[in-house]
């Protein structure tokens, strides 16, 4: 899976990376859907064992260019999850009171307790995308906000998180197809706002920001993850795989009773 790692330090060139690969696992559409239910069973048994034992926390981070397939992500990778232990945090334009903070206040409230697994739909990464591409604040103040991620990250591993994060990697003619079928699809017309058109407008300029972030946040305590994601199937299998990887080497065990549990009888 380090295939799609971004190294640490490293000089990353987005457009070197396929968003049509699929060497991971070279297989059909059909065959790929199979395999994640297997790996849904798997997510299911891990995550139980997580919220059993209560002592890990684990954050997981998705961000993507419109219509890249995040909430598709979760439907998918999470199918079967029990929802006690599995939390989604989505990120949006931040409120007044939001605003009336620092840009790391409302996500830290929002970061994993023990024994649950959080997915941020969308997270503090919006403070150097967005608000770049927008302008929203000026350069000597989000060029500086690389560093307090990267200390905000340290922080919440250091104190027992493991973070995970995955760049969903679409090409433009891909975000086309599917922003198109948003039109036609009356049962996704509900997805589609004209601002898509003027956010697609602005793609170089994303993708620049992206670049930038990826390389700048990549560490080895929360690293990221280039995923190609044309292929939901694919990209589904891809983040399903690394999660539970990550979730195994854990080595997590069911906690011990309190007492001794021989001598019981039930009538
Ligand atoms: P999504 O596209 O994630 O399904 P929405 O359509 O509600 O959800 O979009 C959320 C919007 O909030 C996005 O346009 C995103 O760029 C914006 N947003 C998120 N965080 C910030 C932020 N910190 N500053 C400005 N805009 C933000």
């Amino acid at each position: 899976m380090d295939q799609y790692l971004v190294p640490p330090g490293s000089d990353l060139n987005l457009n070197q990376w396929d968003p049509n690969d699929k060497s991971l696992f070279p297989i059909s559409k059909k065959e790929g859907k199979l395999l994640l239910k297997d790996l849904n069973k798997e997510m299911e048994r891990l995550q139980e064992l997580l919220f059993a034992q209560g002592k890990h926390k684990v954050l997981i981070v998705l961000q993507a260019m419109d219509t890249g397939g995040k909430d598709g992500t979760i439907r998918h990778v999470f199918e079967g999850v029990n929802p006690q232990g599995v939390k989604v945090a989505s990120f949006k334009v931040p409120t007044p009171v939001e605003l009336a903070h620092d840009y790391l206040w409302r996500v830290h409230k929002r970061t994993p307790a023990k024994g649950e697994i959080v997915i941020f739909n969308r997270s503090h990464y919006e403070d150097v995308l967005v608000v770049r591409v927008h302008k929203l604040v000026p350069e000597e103040i989000w060029s500086r906000r690389y560093q307090h991620i990267r200390a905000f990250e340290k922080l919440l591993t250091d104190e027992g998180t493991t973070i995970l994060k995955f760049y969903l990697h679409i090409d433009r003619e891909e975000q086309k197809k599917r922003l198109q079928s948003r039109l036609d699809d009356p049962q996704k017309n509900w997805k589609f706002s004209r601002g898509d058109l003027k956010e697609r407008a602005l793609w170089d300029r994303y993708q620049s920001a992206y670049q930038d972030a990826l390389r700048e946040t990549s560490t080895d305590y929360a690293p990221w993850y280039v995923i190609p994601a044309n292929r939901k199937w694919y990209r589904n299998l891809v983040i399903s795989t690394i999660i539970i990887d990550k979730l195994k080497s854990l080595q997590m065990a069911f906690p011990k009773s309190e007492d001794s549990l021989e001598d019981i009888t039930i009538e």
